[in-house]
């Protein structure tokens, strides 16, 4: 058989092929890319229904920018009647100033979000010394479970008067309340749950990731028990964390000492009042725009 001298590609066949798989390429390339393609071509290639490896770029930038934006929680910790007046069950001294000077806090740290921690306890929790036959008021006891606890007088009992937030502290109906200590064998100082992580866990921690916060300033009542407790949790969370001094108030000076230590072991920052912590959150309020809340 006589071989044909023709070529399998002629000219015109070669330059088509190359002509398609060069539009073949292009085309898989600015997929990729389509703010670049609507640039060039004017096609809303967002409108397009996108490859899902288009389409997972596209998400994993956005998502980047989520989770890059710095956002600021304000956790007041037990701003509580209880705790808060001189007749109170169960008053940590000064107080009564802690509502205005959180108030003022509040005003000039702007938070994206407001958290209210509030002990509510049932009438017969284990912290208090009344239902632990034998135990002094304030002395260290051994509960059941083999945690040390300081027993306390009855404070802070659900629907109490005493469990409410302090009159003194304003409110705009915005903020998230997280209760806590409200199983009976246990206590939980700290917002994010017992000092044991298990027992009881609180939704703080899930609140603060969905709102997508990454500071905290915690202040309230008391520095060297539920402030600290909580700020420590915080950081060890995660979070940049810092505690407003002028803003709480203290049971004992020998624990606010050694409370103070912990915290800052824990790599909490302990500031002096909300001056310092505007300082403090330099980073954070540089990533907002002027007029920014
Ligand atoms: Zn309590």
């Amino acid at each position: 058989m006589r071989r044909s001298k023709t070529p399998i590609f002629g000219t015109d066949q070669l330059i088509l092929l190359v002509f398609l798989n060069t539009v073949k390429y292009l085309s898989s390339k600015f997929k990729t890319c389509p703010f670049f393609w609507r640039y060039l071509t004017g096609i809303d290639f967002k409108k397009i229904e996108l490859s899902p490896h288009c389409f997972n770029n596209v998400a994993k930038k956005e998502s980047n920018k989520m989770t890059s934006a710095k956002k600021l929680a304000l956790i007041i910790v037990d701003v509580q009647e209880d705790f808060g007046r001189p007749l109170g069950a169960l008053y940590v001294p000064g107080g009564e100033h802690v509502p205005a000077k959180v108030n003022l806090l509040r005003q000039a740290l702007k938070p994206d979000v407001v958290f209210l921690t509030q002990d509510w306890h049932p009438l017969n929790h284990s912290s208090f010394y009344t239902n632990n036959p034998g135990a002094a008021v304030f002395s260290k006891m051994v509960l059941a479970d083999g945690s040390e606890q300081v027993a306390w007088p009855p404070h802070c009992v659900q629907g109490s008067a005493g469990a409410t937030f302090m009159s003194d502290l304003l409110l705009t109906g915005d903020e998230i309340v997280v209760q806590k200590g409200l199983r009976a064998d246990t206590d939980s100082y700290s917002g994010f749950g017992s000092a044991d992580g298990l027992k009881e866990q609180t939704s703080l921690d899930a609140q603060l990731k969905a709102a997508g916060v990454t500071h905290v300033v915690c202040c309230g009542l008391a520095f060297d028990y539920c402030v600290s407790y909580t700020a420590r949790d915080s950081a060890l969370r995660g979070y940049k964390t810092c505690v407003v001094e002028s803003c709480t108030g203290f049971i004992a000076e020998e624990s606010r000492a050694s409370e103070r230590a912990l915290m800052e072991s824990a790599g909490v920052a302990v500031v002096e009042g909300q001056a310092q912590a505007l300082i403090w959150l330099t980073d954070l309020l540089k990533s907002r725009p002027p007029n920014g809340s």
